[in-house]
């Protein structure tokens, strides 16, 4: 029988999950059915039930339901209890495996897709919400020189510098007091959401910088264009969206996709949309 997976969330709809795993069951020779399920705002225990009662194997939780899927998780791994957060279930019985990717997806497209090193570097991580969180623990593993938080709200970010002290290099600092140059920053704030700019000095960006934007999409975002001007080199999301991806497929199945080809695909659907 098909093995069933599927991303759940709210809304779902623009999710490209369904056709990364499909070109990737395509590309192992896995047989596997992937789906898009919609959950109610006040019912996503209800509808991973439903889905596991249905035969379901995994899935891909997505906003606003990475908390849910934490707290439902029976089994966590290391990087989702650091993160938090979970966007990768896998269902076993009744036993319920939570992880988190999304981090390991940033460094894989980071370091094999751009080769770009974080080992010894500077790197500035803009933003303390969800995406921020679940990527200092990846990072720190990378054994960076320095990993230096900046927030709006700059308690949060000391917060979780706090909280992450053991793990590695780890501060925290005001905007207004971020003390450049950076080799490597990266934007996981919701601000290029709404085409704002985070308030970064362009004195952040070193000789040489490489600039991340978790965003993603057809343009190159207010952040990516303003890093551009300081002579960062620049890259956005999609490859993380595609390498997170591959980090649960691979839990699920065993066995990692290529995700070259993946990646341009969905790259040229985004130009050609
Ligand atoms: P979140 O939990 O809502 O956190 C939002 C963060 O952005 C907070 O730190 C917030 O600061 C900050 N922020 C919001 N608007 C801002 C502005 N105008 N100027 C400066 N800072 C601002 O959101 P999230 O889940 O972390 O998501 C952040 C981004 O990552 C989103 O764009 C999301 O699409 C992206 N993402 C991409 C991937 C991928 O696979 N490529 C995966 C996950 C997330 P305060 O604390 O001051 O409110």
């Amino acid at each position: 029988m098909t093995d069933r997976y599927a991303v759940i969330g709210h809304p779902v709809a623009h999710s490209k999950s369904p056709e990364i795993h499909a070109s990737f069951a395509a590309q192992t020779g896995q047989d596997i059915d992937y789906q898009r399920l919609l959950a109610p705002l006040d019912g996503f225990n209800q509808t991973v039930a439903d889905f596991i009662a249905a035969g379901g194997r995994g899935a891909n939780v997505t906003l606003p339901f990475k908390l849910e899927a934490f707290a439902l998780a029976t089994r966590l791994s290391a990087r989702a209890q650091a993160a938090g957060a979970v966007n990768t279930l896998k269902f076993d019985g009744d036993a319920i495996f939570g992880d988190n990717t999304d981090g390991v997806g940033l460094v894989a497209d980071i370091v094999r897709n751009a080769g770009v090193a974080l080992a010894g570097r500077r790197i500035l991580l803009l933003g303390a919400g969800g995406a921020a969180r679940g990527v200092i623990l990846p990072l720190l593993q990378q054994a960076p020189g320095e990993l230096v938080l900046a927030n709006r709200t700059a308690a949060r970010a000391a917060a979780l510098a706090q909280e992450f002290a053991a793990a590695g290099p780890i501060a925290a600092s005001d905007f207004a007091d971020l003390a450049g140059p950076f080799d490597i920053v990266i934007n996981a704030t919701a601000a290029s959401l709404s085409a704002e700019l985070p308030p970064v000095a362009p004195g952040v960006f070193g000789r040489a910088a490489f600039a991340y934007d978790l965003m993603y999409g057809k343009e190159p975002t207010v952040f990516m264009r303003f890093a551009a001007q300081h002579g960062a080199a620049v890259r956005d999301g999609l490859g993380m969206l595609v390498e997170q991806a591959a980090e649960s497929f691979l839990l699920w199945r065993g066995v990692r996709p290529a995700t070259a080809a993946v990646l341009a695909q969905l790259r040229l659907q985004l130009q050609t949309q």
